[in-house]
């Protein structure tokens, strides 16, 4: 099967460039948002649920922050996406209501044995360090799938996409149950609740799009201005609701 790693929020400098600031921006406009939908999502009936996500995170980050508080920030960061994902596709469908969900079922675990020593095995000749991914870290995590969910591995630094040497936010194969997310020791919730929907979006097989006001803007060069999805993407996103199509 041919395969099409492709990258999202691609940046420069370890991230102080143009993503810096497209990160605060994005915290206002997401703050705006749940206040918007605080009402809506409660009366919403008949959702469906996608196969959960289910997040794994690396040992280097639980060594600097516990597995707790990773739990409780990945679950903010999922509420957030699941309240965008409502708000953007009730946008792009003249629609009410939330019929599509992705805040149930989430667990949250650290990287397991078998993801460890798989991870060890790509680091070589001292180019990469503990929680820092290479091209083959990425392709081994992509290759760690399950029918049952949605596989979100949390690293600290991920050093390469889709071949390419950039540092990069998250990673994900188009039509591929599996994403990369680097956060650097660090999690900002509802900014990268913008991120994790980004990347849902590449698993059903949306690609990157120059608008910096869509959901599926990459990133760059400009900062993000918004988090849009059009009528194609909103029905793309229910092929969340299955792992074959
Ligand atoms: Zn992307």
């Amino acid at each position: 099967m041919g395969r099409m790693p492709i990258s999202a929020f691609r940046v420069k400098n370890q991230g102080q460039t143009e993503d810096s600031q497209c990160r605060r921006r994005v915290r206002f406009r997401a703050a705006r948002w749940s206040v918007l939908l605080a009402g809506m999502s409660a009366g919403a009936q008949g959702s469906t649920m996608i196969q959960p996500l289910h997040f794994f995170v690396e040992d280097a980050l639980i060594q600097a922050i516990p597995l707790a508080q990773w739990n409780d920030r990945l679950l903010r960061m999922v509420a957030r996406a699941d309240q965008l994902l409502c708000y953007e596709m009730n946008r792009a469908e003249k629609a009410r209501g939330c019929d599509l969900r992705i805040g149930e079922g989430v667990k949250v675990t650290p990287f397991d044995r078998s993801l460890e020593d798989g991870l060890r095995r790509t680091w070589s000749e001292g180019k990469t360090a503990p929680g820092a991914l290479n091209q083959d870290g990425l392709n081994f995590l992509f290759d760690q799938t399950d029918p049952s969910e949605r596989r979100i591995f949390v690293v600290r630094r991920l050093l390469s996409c889709d071949g390419n040497r950039v540092e990069a936010l998250a990673c994900t194969r188009f039509f591929e149950p599996a994403t990369v997310l680097a956060f650097d020791g660090q999690l900002f919730p509802i900014d990268n609740a913008v991120t994790l929907l980004h990347e849902l979006g590449h698993q059903v097989g949306l690609k990157d799009v120059p608008d910096p006001h869509s959901l599926m803007y990459r990133g760059r060069p400009v900062p993000r201005a918004g988090t849009k999805m059009n009528a194609a993407e909103a029905a793309a996103f229910r092929k969340l609701l299955t792992l074959s199509w």
